[in-house]
């Protein structure tokens, strides 16, 4: 296979964004009332709507704002939730379960509203996103979770073949979804403008700042280790999803890391564009270990799908995007690749996100598995919620107890596992 000469560290979005001078990293011993760590989507909306709340908070990232997931994903805003409202309220009851789809059905309106409300100019568009199904035993699934989402507040259509194949440009997929509330930003240039809307509202960002460690000591005190120098706060956020890594291990055995990676084209001709995904909705698959792809705001054609266990694309993954591409969209045959790049996403088992409070004071929120763009934003403002003590039976999302997955004792061979298992799934044609 031919590669075109790449910086490895370079993603489209990194290469299209508003440059941005980063934070100074911490240069001495803080007190502050709130320290969140983790620069990515849930980090920087729950700094944003505590300092919105009169809260004093500072943001530590061991990189820069956005280098993670939240600055790297398909940029594609989907609402809602993985497993259908059913099953929700056969796991937390009506009420609960009510409640929760209110959120989630609302929090792509919720992302579009914040990032117009802050004046962010992240190339927002709101043309829907479209699950296709990959089989007749998918399309069935995917028609009745229509039905079900729309009896609960969602807003969604079931597209038979002439429709999917009129809304997509292509033929692959036998029979889709549409999620008319969706839509798509760029990503990095939408977690730049939430961070700069933060500092706007006094949050204190320190960059190139890993925190080390979290001491919680008798009392509300915490005291954060971030390289030589010591952070005291009373209530501390931990955002780092996918990377959590030895900061709290607990949390980081309680989910599987998957990474996933992207190619993108350069801007296509526009007759191309009009051929390809002509409603101009994002589109992603039933199957669990998926493929997804959207045409960005400059008409380049994105495609991602599972990576290999690293942030970096390895040639073997960026041939079987480019094999995927072509499969769904021949009319890509001979067009030029020219941004490639892979990141990590935090899994979790039963496909819902997580909030804990791990400790007095110390709160987190994860597993977003592939949704997370809407959903951390939105969940930021639930952690908000929950640390400026709105009781838990009143928060939109429930607060659950960390459980660790007691059969993946060491992470990496846990992921490999749940890949396999799923793939496994995925090839015995299980429909969602
Ligand atoms: C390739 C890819 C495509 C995706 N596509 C979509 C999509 O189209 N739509 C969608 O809804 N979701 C998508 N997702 C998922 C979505 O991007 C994530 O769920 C979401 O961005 C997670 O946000 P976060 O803030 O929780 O975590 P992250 O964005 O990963 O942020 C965590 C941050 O914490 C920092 N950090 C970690 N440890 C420390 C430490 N010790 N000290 C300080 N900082 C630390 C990291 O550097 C990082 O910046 C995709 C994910 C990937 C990887």
């Amino acid at each position: 296979m031919k590669r075109d000469s790449f910086d490895p560290a370079a993603t489209l979005w990194s290469s299209t964004a508003a440059a941005r001078t980063p934070a100074n990293p911490l240069e001495e011993s803080l007190e502050v009332d709130t320290a969140v760590i983790g620069g990515g989507f849930t980090g920087l909306s729950t700094a944003l709507h505590l300092a919105q709340s009169g809260r004093q908070v500072a943001l530590f990232e061991s990189f820069e704002v956005g280098h993670r997931a939240s600055g790297r994903n398909g940029g594609q805003v989907v609402p809602g939730f993985k497993p259908g409202p059913q099953a929700l309220i056969q796991r937390f009851g009506n009420d609960v379960a009510r409640r929760m789809m209110r959120f989630a059905y609302g929090n792509a309106d919720a992302l579009f509203e914040l990032a117009s409300a802050l004046e962010i100019d992240c190339a927002a568009t709101r043309q829907g996103w479209i699950q296709g199904a990959f089989s007749p035993a998918s399309a069935a699934y995917l028609e009745g979770r229509a039905r079900e989402i729309n009896a609960h507040g969602g807003d969604v259509e079931y597209l038979p073949g002439d429709a999917i194949a009129a809304a997509t440009g292509s033929r692959f997929w036998p029979a889709g979804l549409l999620e008319r509330r969706a839509g798509a930003i760029h990503p990095l240039a939408f977690a730049r403008g939430l961070a700069q809307a933060a500092a706007a509202r006094g949050v204190s960002f320190y960059e190139h700042a890993a925190v080390n460690g979290i001491h919680a000591g008798p009392g509300a005190a915490k005291t954060l280790q971030v390289g030589k120098h010591l952070v005291h706060a009373k209530r501390v956020i931990i955002a780092t999803d996918a990377y959590t890594g030895q900061l709290w291990p607990a949390v980081a055995q309680s989910y599987v890391t998957v990474a996933s990676a992207q190619i993108a084209t350069a801007p296509l001709p526009m007759a191309l564009q009009q051929a390809l995904l002509p409603r101009r909705a994002g589109v992603s698959e039933t199957r669990k270990i998926t493929y997804y792809c959207r045409i960005d705001p400059e008409g380049r054609f994105v495609i991602g799908g599972r990576g290999r266990a690293s942030d970096q694309i390895d040639p073997a993954t960026e041939q079987q995007l480019r094999t995927a591409a072509l499969k769904r969209f021949p009319q890509l045959e001979g067009v030029r690749w020219e941004h490639r790049w892979a990141c990590r996403v935090g899994m979790t088992i039963d496909d819902l996100p997580r909030i804990h409070e791990l400790a007095p004071g110390i709160w987190t929120a994860y597993g977003y598995c592939g949704r997370g763009v809407a959903m951390g934003t939105a969940l930021g403002r639930v952690l908000a919620d929950a640390v400026n003590g709105v009781p838990a039976a009143d928060l939109d999302f429930p607060v659950t107890q960390l459980k660790r997955l007691p059969f993946f004792p060491a992470r990496q061979f846990g992921a490999a596992l749940a890949i396999n298992w799923y793939r496994l799934r995925d090839a015995l044609g299980h429909p969602g």
